[in-house]
């Protein structure tokens, strides 16, 4: 028996669950995927690794410029001296038409290893459960809740934090109508989320001396695209990784690009419309790739978040929903839901005290 289920192990899951944790309470996490982090992905290929997920972190708001400072201090379990996290290259090679025009641009944090390692840095200490999808939550006659897995593997706990995307959540906690009050699930059902497709793709080692020659700045931009219906983003993945082989680069599709795609099997011809348009606006050869993957998120970002922190059931057993969809949205958002949710857990259990924003430097 848990004192308390993390459903996902996200930023907003891994978060709430380590302030449970260091609070005393006997937590455990549990999530679908073989690796933490969710959206914070890094995928290894070709014999480097590529952000598909989360590009950079920026010192916007209090939380998250504590986060920046702890990672940057914190040794990389790889390379002995160096921190998890850096300032990208000075200039930074990425292509957003959103922010052509804009005049404040924040230094960008990255992580040479993959922007993962700051979701593993938040897993320290805790229990892990992955390769375990949640298909049910039912309470028990023992005051808990008990958790189906996919598998056979089953467990209890007094309280659940879920702490997976909106529209997720609904699907899992539907069944419970009988259980938890209307207008919970009905709030859950407000929330949107928009879709977008991330391509990676690497390049012959060639082309690393096409790119020396860039000039200082941002890569060939246009600058009167301030607005493009395929492409959000463009960003040269490559040049986060200490001595790049060759060039890889990340391309963001738009939503409206990725919702024509949502549901399509085969995702190869997304994947060129992509490169294709990377070449007309950016540098004639992007189209032509030595190796590319594509990957479909369904659940990219909250289009219309709840106006609140995080959701609480009200139920006699605590359950409470928490992501980067309450309140504001990126990782800002989902750590301080996984705080607000602590919050709240904590109390309907023991009201201990937590560890608030210090949970940080406890890791550390
Ligand atoms: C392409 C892309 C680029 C981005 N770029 C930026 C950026 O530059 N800056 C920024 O601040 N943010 C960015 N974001 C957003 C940021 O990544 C998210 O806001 C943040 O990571 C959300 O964290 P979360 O914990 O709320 O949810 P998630 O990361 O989605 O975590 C949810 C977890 O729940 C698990 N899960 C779901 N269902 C189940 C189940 N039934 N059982 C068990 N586990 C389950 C999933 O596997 C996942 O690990 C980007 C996102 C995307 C997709």
């Amino acid at each position: 028996m848990f004192d308390v289920a993390v459903i996902g192990a996200g930023i907003a899951g891994l978060t709430v669950a380590q302030q449970l944790h260091q609070a005393g309470y006997k937590v455990v996490v549990v999530d679908k995927s073989r690796g933490v982090g969710g959206r914070v992905a890094t995928r290894r290929l070709q014999g480097t690794c590529a952000d598909h997920g989360l590009r950079y972190l920026e010192p916007q708001g209090q939380l998250i410029e504590k986060f920046i400072d702890v990672l940057r201090v914190k040794q990389s379990d790889f390379e002995g001296n160096r921190g998890i996290l850096q300032v990208w290259t000075n200039p930074v090679y990425e292509w957003e038409p959103a922010k052509l025009n804009s005049s404040s641009i924040l230094p960008r944090y990255v992580a040479p290893m993959g922007m993962n390692a700051i979701a593993k840095f938040l897993v320290t200490g805790l229990e892990m459960r992955l390769n375990q999808r949640v298909q049910e939550i039912t309470p028990t006659d023992e005051k808990a809740w008990h958790l189906t897995f996919e598998q056979t593997d089953k467990l209890t706990a007094k309280a659940v934090v879920v702490a997976i995307p909106a529209p997720q959540a609904l699907m899992l906690l539907e069944p419970l109508a009988k259980t938890i009050p209307t207008e919970f699930l009905d709030s859950l059902r407000t929330v949107e989320f928009d879709p977008c497709l991330s391509v990676m793709a690497g390049y012959p080692a060639s082309r690393q001396q096409d790119l020396s020659n860039v000039e200082t700045g941002n890569l060939r931009l246009q600058p009167d695209v301030t607005r493009d219906s395929d492409l959000a983003w463009i960003g040269l993945d490559s040049s986060k990784r200490p001595n790049p082989q060759m060039p890889l680069f990340v391309l963001q599709s738009t939503a409206e690009f990725a919702k024509r795609y949502l549901d399509a099997e085969d995702l190869n011809p997304a994947a060129s419309q992509m490169l294709s348009r990377a070449a007309q606006l950016l540098i004639p050869w992007l189209d032509s790739p030595e190796w590319f993957q594509i990957h479909r998120w369904r659940y990219a970002f909250p289009s219309r978040p709840l106006d609140r922190d995080c959701l609480d059931a009200g139920t006699p057993l605590p359950l409470i929903c928490c992501g980067d969809w309450c309140g504001g949205n990126l990782v800002e958002g989902a750590m301080n839901s996984g705080l607000a949710a602590a919050v709240k857990i904590n109390q309907q259990m023991e009201m201990r005290s937590l560890p608030g924003e210090s949970f940080l430097e406890a890791l550390a």
